[in-house]
């Protein structure tokens, strides 16, 4: 790969139903994280005026969407569906170009918003309200659903085609129009899932597309009196922002935020069923998932063959460009979140024992892009801050317990507790840990 030789293609913004230039006529790069030489395309600086716009013709498009009959709607959704399982490999392509996870996992990814697609569909039929008695006599009590206006749609970069679906695809059947706004790593994502929207026949309006920076683009949307609900996932600290702002103004909110996940391996254990689960848990998308494991609670009396197991087999990870089919780990989505995972590298080489890695991977062509070895530190505390902070990257933290209920106690020690698991051949404690993790 040379540096890009032709000048990369220009991706705008959509709204009510036309491809349109930011009112900033300022864009950004987004490029390829295995190679940053490889420029995917160019995109628009959105704006506080061009998120008004979008707002504009979502509000616009309202009353004729919700008029349209919940199944109709499911009906433009099923062929979504339809759409996107038929580009499929060409999306999951272009996922890995853009943000670098390996190409199953980027099927993976394109297949989650399939899935969504087909569900949601089907729900344009299921729109139950409740009817219940009422105590008053001659007096009938019933509910139905009824849509709440613009959807605003804020999203990260490490599911970007899953998490647009998940958000947008239960917001539309149900009748509201959708201003959505992508991560700046993934703008390239979030263009080719509305041009499919398009061609699915979303009518102008119901969809729109605002590229361009969080604290411009996103802050707007949070805003707006004109957005009655936010859809959110990424970080805990731009969640709790949201969350503020959008709270001072009584906005309807979701918030899907950062994790510090644990496994805990006990001494009974099946440890090679352990090793590959904790493996793909912690360097599956280089760390970078919100449920990646990034710390394993051990008991002391396998930790020497657990151990032992792990870094034989993250020695043995291929890290590389994830469009070749035999990549294990790709690259991290870029060059502020590799000097992040330094950081805290440089943090836990105080805290615990370096076993494996530590350091970019730069050999041959990893050279161009922001690669990270597998690493992992033993000795961890379960207070330290690479045993309690979210890392995103490819570091997996040990922490050394004694039995079930030290374990259970440095599980539960961390402020996110966004998934966890368990590993033990003893059913009663499996169903002990379902009672007692709090997850
Ligand atoms: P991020 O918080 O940096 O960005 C997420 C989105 O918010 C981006 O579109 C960004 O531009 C936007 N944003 C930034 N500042 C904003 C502001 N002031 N107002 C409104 N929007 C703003 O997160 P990221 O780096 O893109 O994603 C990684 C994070 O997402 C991790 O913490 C991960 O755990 C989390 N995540 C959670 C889940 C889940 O389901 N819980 C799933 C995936 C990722």
């Amino acid at each position: 790969m040379t540096e890009t030789a032709v000048e990369p293609p220009t991706f705008h913004h959509f709204i009510a139903g036309e491809w349109c230039p930011s009112t900033s006529a300022r864009t950004f790069e987004s490029r390829n994280p295995a190679d940053t030489r490889d420029v995917v395309g160019r995109f628009q600086q959105g704006t506080a005026a061009d998120v008004a716009m979008a707002i504009k013709a979502a509000e616009t498009a309202g009353p004729m969407w919700r008029r349209t009959p919940a199944p109709k709607r499911g009906e433009i959704l099923y062929a979504f569906a339809e759409l996107m399982a038929r580009h499929k490999e060409r999306l999951a392509r272009a996922m890995t170009r853009e943000m670098g996870k390996v190409i199953a996992e980027a099927r993976g990814d394109v297949q989650e918003g399939i899935d969504i697609a087909y569900l949601m569909a089907g729900e344009g039929r299921r729109m139950f309200g409740d009817t219940v008695p009422s105590e008053l006599p001659d007096k009938w009590a019933m509910s139905i659903r009824q849509p709440i206006g613009v959807a605003g749609i804020i999203t990260p970069w490490n599911f970007p085609m899953a998490i647009p679906c998940w958000k947008m695809m239960p917001a539309l059947v149900t009748g509201n129009t959708v201003v959505f706004k992508p991560s700046s790593d993934t703008p390239h994502c979030a263009t080719l899932l509305v041009e499919i929207m398009a061609e699915a026949g979303f009518p102008p309006g119901v969809v729109n597309l605002v590229t361009g920076a969080g604290a411009e683009v996103g802050d707007a949307i949070v805003d707006s009196p004109d957005i009655g609900v936010i859809s959110f996932t990424g970080s805990s600290a731009t969640g709790k922002r949201i969350a503020a702002r959008a709270g001072a103004k009584l906005k309807r909110l979701s918030l899907e935020l950062g994790g510090k996940n644990g496994v805990v391996v006990l001494a009974d254990a099946d440890l090679d069923l352990a090793t590959d689960g904790i493996l793909w848990s912690a360097f599956g998308t280089t760390g970078q998932r919100c449920t990646a494991a990034s710390r394993v609670i051990v008991d002391r009396t396998v930790l020497a063959p657990l151990l032992d197991r792990l870094e034989r087999r993250a020695r043995a990870l291929t890290l590389g460009d994830g469009l070749a089919e035999t990549t294990d780990v790709g690259p991290l989505i870029n060059a502020g979140a590799a000097d992040k995972v330094a950081s805290y590298v440089d943090v836990g080489r105080e805290e615990g024992e370096l076993i494996l890695g530590g350091g970019r991977a730069t050999d041959g062509d990893l050279a161009h892009g922001h690669f990270f070895q597998p690493t992992i530190f033993s000795g961890v505390g379960a207070m330290d801050r690479i045993g309690q902070e979210e890392i995103f990257g490819p570091v997996l933290a040990v922490i050394p317990v004694e039995g079930y209920g030290e374990a259970m106690l440095a599980l539960n020690q961390t402020r996110y507790g966004l998934s966890s698991s368990i590993f033990t051949r003893d059913v009663n404690t499996a169903f002990r840990a379902m009672r007692d993790f709090e997850t």
